[in-house]
This record gives structure tokens, sequence and C-alpha cells, in this order.
């Protein structure tokens, strides 16, 4: 940084959907100028989207999939994008079948050999399924508890062991908790009622947002790059970074993505194909089915889970969880003493989706400007 930079009224750690919504906030609300800056060389973080070289639109860090219940959030972001319809449809590989994916009464009727069920009559058949676990302590009694072990080694197990390494006995009750059980024939991935993706993409999104005279952005620069910080400092990297792993690593899991050009339009009838089996990767994802883009070919990525390389997810177990705290009552020292404010997934350590990160960033505005607004 020279010293012209030190005009800048706040310095923003990360250009992922926390640090862009807050740059747009401390830009537009407050008038701040404004400095973004991210390690990697491009905006929207891991929601980051781009042609791939075979002009397919690819999601390089993963499908990400939008979705929200809160009309005021969608305003917000509409502001910077027209929307399509999400149309998140999942299966899972069992078998050499395809089973409609979360569990529901089509997923049932197929599993069981049934020519279809009523929800009283799929209550009653998990009633004989399911374990009589009244508080599960971790996903395996989670899922036990609700569907039983037939289902559970079909869909659930297989699949936990190579997305985390571990078993779901060792994993909190929300893991596998995430993915809805319904007695319905909603065959929708997530439950929103916003299921929607940006017209153009999660980078043209983003990259609108920040698109102000006051934001000044600053790639393929990190944090510790930085020698002189403005007053207010927003920090959405890992948490355990930022204090030099003063009390040790925080865990967290990796993907390894592996795009691969089909030379058909498409090649799997829905966006995601889950496999709770034996191959290496977890899951197959053709993005085109969401991005809705006309294109000859296709691109399907294999996900492959590790233990290194980018954090992408928390573990959450009670002793990662333990650890996090300790860093946050540091943290919390040093929003109070210098001002350094820090959200979002690495920061907090948490399991967040791209909503509920950006309603976390939209509080964080209002505590910042409660703090310094002008
Ligand atoms: P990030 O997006 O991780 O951005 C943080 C940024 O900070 C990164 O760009 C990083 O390079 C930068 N950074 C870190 N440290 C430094 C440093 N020292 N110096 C400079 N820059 C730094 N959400 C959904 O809603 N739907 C989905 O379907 C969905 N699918 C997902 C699939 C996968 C595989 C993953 C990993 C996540 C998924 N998510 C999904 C979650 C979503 O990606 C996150 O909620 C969201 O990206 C978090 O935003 P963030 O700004 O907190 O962090
Ligand atoms: N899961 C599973 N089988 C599946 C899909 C998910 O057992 O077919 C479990 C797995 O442990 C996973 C968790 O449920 O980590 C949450 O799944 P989700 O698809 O929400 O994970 P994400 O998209 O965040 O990777």
């Amino acid at each position: 940084m020279n010293s012209t930079d030190l005009n800048y009224d706040i310095l923003i750690v990360g250009a992922g959907p926390v640090g862009c919504v807050l740059a747009e906030r401390c830009a537009t609300q407050l008038g701040y100028k404004v400095l973004l800056i991210d390690k990697r060389a491009h905006v929207a973080g891991n929601c980051y989207d781009r042609f791939h070289e075979s002009g397919v639109m690819i999601h390089q860090y993963g499908p990400h999939y939008f979705r929200t219940n809160s009309k005021s959030l969608l305003d917000y972001l509409s502001q910077f994008t027209e929307w399509i319809p999400g149309n998140y449809f999942v299966t899972s590989f069992f078998r050499n079948k395809y089973f409609p994916f979360p569990i529901n009464l089509l997923t049932l009727a197929q599993f069981f050999g049934k020519e279809s069920l009523t929800p009283d009559e799929a209550k009653a058949l998990l009633e004989e399924k399911r374990e009589n676990i009244d508080f599960p302590k971790n996903s395996e009694e989670f899922v036990l508890s609700r569907v039983g072990k037939e289902m559970y080694e079909a869909f659930y197990l297989g699949y936990t062991l190579k997305q985390w390494d571990m078993h779901p006995r060792d994993l909190s009750p929300s893991v596998c908790g995430r993915i809805p059980i319904r007695f319905n024939t909603d065959c929708r991935y997530v439950d929103h009622e916003y299921q929607l993706t940006p017209k153009e993409g999660f980078t043209a999104l983003f990259a609108k947002m920040t698109n102000h005279p006051n934001i000044t952005i600053q790639l393929e620069t990190d944090f510790s790059e930085i020698i002189q910080k403005p007053p207010i400092v927003i920090y959405t990297g890992p948490i355990d970074e930022y204090f030099d792993y003063g009390f040790g690593k925080l865990a967290w899991r990796s993907l390894q993505f592996d795009f691969q050009v089909k030379d058909s339009e498409y090649v799997q009838d829905n966006v995601q194909i889950n496999y709770s089996n034996d191959f290496d990767y977890t899951r197959t994802v053709e993005i085109k089915h969401v991005t809705k883009q006309v294109h000859p070919k296709t691109v399907i990525s294999y996900e492959y889970p590790k233990a290194e390389g980018d954090p992408y997810y928390p573990i959450p177990t009670d002793a990662n969880h333990a650890l996090y705290l300790r860093y946050k009552e540091l943290a919390d020292q040093e929003t109070e003493t210098k001002n350094v404010y820090f959200c979002g997934r690495l920061a907090e350590y948490k399991y967040f989706n791209t909503d509920e990160v950006i309603e976390n960033a939209l509080r964080t505005f209002e505590l910042l400007k409660s703090k310094h607004g002008r």
C-alpha cells in the first residue's frame, strides 16, 4: 500500500459475497472510500462462475444453488441482476437406478417397490423402518431416526464417509439434517420460497454490485501484503489464519473439481447426481440445467473430497467448535479495540449458505454504521 492508500476509510479482506455486499453498503450508504482486496484473481468468492474453455459456463468452486426465504434480501440483490428459475433437481444413484433425492414419496415408492404411496402410507412405512431415537446426537442417529437403516445405507452412509472422511456418527446432526425428508412429491433439492439463479451468473452480479467510484478492487492481493491499514477492517478470511494459528489450525474439508467436456447438449437428466457408493467422487454436476445456457456441448464436474486444499467446509464437530470459540473470543476483542470485524463462512467457521452470509453481512453493516456512521 502506498501513501495515497491511507485515504481509504475501510479495508475489506475477501471479495466473496460478504466482502462485496459490505463494500457496496459502505460505499453507497456511508460514502466511505473502500479498498476491497482478494488473494484470488476474481471477485465472487466461492460463488465464482466463468466460461470454461469449451464456452460452457461452469461454477468453478462447486454448484451454487441460490435460495432464500427473504423477499427483502431478494429485492436488495435484484438491483444487480435479473433472475432465472433455479430448477435444482438432484437424483441419487443406487444399484444402477436413479432415485429422486431428497427422499420424498416418489423415492420411497421406488425404493420399496410400491406403485405409489400416500403421505399416510409413507408415514406408516417409515414408522416400521425408523429407529426410536428421540434426540439424535449425531448425523447417523438423525437419519436412522427418520428413515431407518436401509435408506441410511443406500443414500447417506457412503456419501458422508467420502465427503467428510468421517463416520456420520462423528458428525453433528446438522450435517445430514441439511437434507429435508418429505411426505409429498416435491423433488426440489431445497425447500426455500425463492429458488433463483442470477441471469448472467454470480460473478456478473458481484461485479455490478462493486462497480462504484468509491470502491477500489485489488485482486491477487493477500491481507499480509497490506501494511498501512485504514481505521476500519472487515475480515472474511479464515479466522485461525488471522491469528497466525495461535491456538492451532481449524479443520476444513476441501474438494477437487474435475471438469470434463462432453460432445452433446446434455448428458444428465438433471443438474446433480449423488453417488453414495464406492466411486471416488461424491457427485457429478451439469450446471447447464441451472444456467439454461444454449450450447452444443456440455461440461460435467466431478467432485472429489480432499483433506488438503482451499478451505471449503468447516467440519462441524464439538472439538472444532470449541477451538473456534477460542478464536472468536480474540476476534471479539479485536472488534472492540481495533475495529476489525469478522464476517462470513471462513471468518465465522460456519457452514453458511450464500443467502445466510449476505444476511449476516447486512447485519454487520448495521453494527458498523451504528458505531462509525457519519
Ligand atoms: P467466500 O465466498 O469463501 O469468500 C471469501 C474470499 O476471501 C475468497 O475469495 C478468498 O480468496 C478471500 N480471502 C481469504 N483469505 C484472504 C486473505 N488472507 N487475503 C485476501 N483475500 C482472502 N451456498 C448456497 O447458497 N447454495 C449452494 O448451492 C452452495 N453450494 C456450495 C458448494 C460448495 C462446494 C461450497 C464450498 C459452498 C457452497 N455454498 C453454497 C456456500 C457459499 O459458497 C458461501 O456461503 C459463500 O461463498 C460465503 O461467502 P463468504 O464471502 O463468506 O466467503
Ligand atoms: N448427504 C448424503 N447423501 C447425499 C447428499 C448429502 O449423505 O446424497 C449428506 C452429506 O453428509 C452432506 C450433507 O448431507 O455433506 C449435506 O448435503 P448438501 O448437499 O447440502 O451438501 P453441500 O451441497 O453443502 O455440499
